[in-house]
């Protein structure tokens, strides 16, 4: 760990920081690149070499102390803010250099080639500001971008791997607008740590080695995909290191020549180049996207006020449109107090079966609302929908007694609310693709970071950009190919420069205007009903913030059958809510996420997934309370 020598405000730390990233653990190991430019994927054990990095940190599920925390999928990574904040780092460089390991240790859900949300609370304005660093579509997309010369939607498993999925990507972008903005620390700085992992290499681990076997097939299909992570044609084993040179030779490009080598240089014409044709093997071809080096440099990353809901008090900030995360979380939320109302009997009082009752009664109605109004346009009517009287109507329908018929129909935020209005018969959407990363850090002045990225799918496009070692997102796909609901407008369809609607839900929670509760999570449109199931956890049923995020999960997508984790759906809750009407769809494990709960003044419980989660999460803080 680094050094706690004593800085009294983040803004005089500099050239502080500076030094204390390099005396970090995870950097300390050494800054020369090998001299291979392949992957080497994995060598003997006991092979003679420099160290991979942080082989021997532990991964942790839950810690409290001081000094900061920081709490992702990864200890590498959790470490490297660590060392930031140690050194005098704020949260924004902390969450900066986080994410950036993450491109590294987890390259199959986030990195340069993708985009993300980045949500900031600066505590000595007490304020919270987001930058929208969400990929965009090439200019010459339109709405019929995913139909074919018929008008029917693409096969979407032929767009996903292909140019035709990939967007602008906006994560350089927004790690240079959040430097500028709350950052004490170079961008260039901060990138250091993640250079030096992907040069040394970091040990592969369980979650690293089945993600690339999954994604085998795909990758096979791109020769730089299979040199970079296929080294040898196999998966990296379980315990061995992968190094991942190129990769560390765009972080160095970032760092030296600045991001604009993505949005007007020679790593954007890269990127490009590879978009509109990408190097197949013989005999394979797939879609090749449109994307122009005038798009790169059109690209922004947008400064955005927060979405806000109020709930018991609380004031719950999260993303706006394009996500659809802080207006979905936020309806969640107003619903359940509602169905309080209705009731009489407030939802920290029923039962394990009524309280997942409500909260999938809830989910389903809020996503009947978001699918139907929510996306990147003009007009999205964000306050309405995030309205208690507009949530109370939406409750009418609810019944302690039954499960309302799938899918619920949609509502009418028009600012006019009475007993119960009648919905719109309203679609469902077919895919739900499971990826990302989320990242939540809390600096020792109380600012914090809620961060969620991606490339999309696990694998992305599957596109490794040649020479540079990073996978293209297919972030594209997450637009509507044909309107969710036949004749009703759709507000997710493709169009110019446009970004395609999220669920990623990072999301802060303030009490009275002082900090409280740092959290999100990956898991496509899960996203919503994770986090949204963390602060139920938390706030209605009491659980400390770790127990919050272990509890089994329940995903309710207005879909005709519901998602629960094994520990629902196989036991006596289950069964209480079949006999509800709901029909659940037992899933191994849903989302992966991170928290940090402040519990007074320097103190914070951080908190990331037990280990039948991906393998587990990474908590740390500064100073471990003992
Ligand atoms: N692309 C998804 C979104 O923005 C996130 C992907 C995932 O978490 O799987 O909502």
């Amino acid at each position: 760990m680094g050094t706690t020598r004593t800085v009294r405000t983040a803004r005089t730390t500099r050239t502080r920081v500076a030094a204390g990233i390099a005396l970090g653990v995870v950097t300390a190991l050494g800054a020369t690149a090998p001299a291979s430019s392949a992957a080497t994927g994995a060598p003997p054990p006991g092979r003679p070499g420099p160290p991979p990095v942080g082989h021997d940190l532990p991964k942790v599920a839950v810690m409290t102390g001081s000094g900061g925390a920081v709490a992702s999928v990864d200890p590498v990574a959790s470490q490297v803010g660590i060392d930031v904040l140690a050194a005098g780092g704020n949260a924004a460089d902390a969450a900066i250099a986080t994410a950036a390991a993450l491109g590294v240790t987890e390259p199959y859900s986030t990195g340069i080639g993708g985009g993300g949300f980045f949500v900031h609370y600066d505590a000595r304005r007490r304020t919270v500001e987001t930058i929208d660093g969400r990929e965009t579509a090439p200019m010459t997309y339109t709405e019929r971008a995913f139909l074919d010369d018929q008008g029917r939607p693409l096969p979407f498993d032929t767009v996903v791997s292909s140019g035709l999925s990939v967007g602008v990507p906006g994560t350089p972008a927004t790690w240079e607008r959040a430097a500028q903005r709350w950052g004490t620390e170079r961008l260039g700085e901060l990138l250091k740590p993640a250079e030096r992992i992907a040069a040394r290499g970091f040990v592969v681990d369980q979650t690293f080695h089945d993600q690339t076997v999954a994604n085998a097939t795909r990758f096979s299909t791109f020769p730089e995909t299979t040199r970079v992570f296929l080294p040898g044609g196999q998966a990296p084993e379980v315990g061995s290191v992968f190094r991942n040179p190129d990769l560390a030779r765009a972080y160095r490009e970032l760092r030296t020549r600045g991001v604009d080598s993505l949005y007007s240089g020679r790593l954007g014409r890269a990127v490009v180049d590879e978009v509109r044709d990408p190097g197949t093997k013989a005999g394979a071809s797939v879609p090749e996207g449109r994307m122009t080096t005038a798009d790169l440099k059109a690209y922004r990353a947008l400064d955005k006020a927060p979405v806000r809901s109020e709930y018991r008090g609380k004031d719950v900030y999260g993303m706006p449109v394009p996500s659809s995360g802080g207006i979905a979380v936020g309806e969640i939320l107003n619903l359940v107090e509602a169905y309080d109302e209705r009731t009489g009997t407030p939802t920290s009082e029923v039962d394990a079966v009524q309280y997942l009752h409500r909260f999938s009664e809830a989910s389903a109605t809020a996503f009947a609302d978001r699918n139907r109004y929510v996306g990147d346009v003009a007009g999205v009517p964000t306050t309405e929908l995030l309205s208690q009287g507009f949530a109370d109507e939406r409750a009418c329908p609810f019944s302690p007694t039954a499960a309302q018929p799938r899918p619920i129909p949609f509502g009418t935020p028009d600012g006019s609310y009475g007993a119960c209005a009648e919905g719109t018969a309203s679609g469902t959407l077919a895919h739900d693709d499971v990826s990302t990363t989320h990242l939540s850090v809390v600096d020792r002045w109380g600012n914090a970071v809620a961060y969620t990225s991606t490339i999309e799918a696990t694998g992305g496009s599957g596109i490794t950009v040649p020479g540079w070692g990073f996978i293209l997102n297919n972030e594209l796909t997450d637009f509507s190919f044909a309107p969710v609901t036949p004749g009703v407008p759709d507000p997710n369809l493709p169009g110019p420069g446009k970004r395609p609607r999220s669920s990623m839900s990072p999301t802060i929670v303030l009490d009275d205007g002082a900090l409280e509760l740092v959290a999100g999570s990956p898991g496509g449109a899960t996203i919503i009903t994770t986090v949204a199931q963390i602060l139920l956890g938390h706030y209605e049923r009491g659980l400390p913030i770790g127990d919050a995020l272990a509890a089994p999960r329940l995903s309710s997508r207005n879909g005709a059958s519901e998602q629960a984790e094994p520990a629902i759906a196989g036991g006596p809750v289950g069964t209480g809510l079949t006999a509800l009407g709901h029909r659940l769809t037992p899933t191994a494990e849903i989302g992966a996420a991170t928290a940090i709960r402040v519990l007074g003044p320097d103190l914070y419980t951080a908190a990331a997934e037990p280990t039948t989660r991906r393998g587990g999460g990474s908590a740390m803080v500064v100073r471990p309370q003992r």
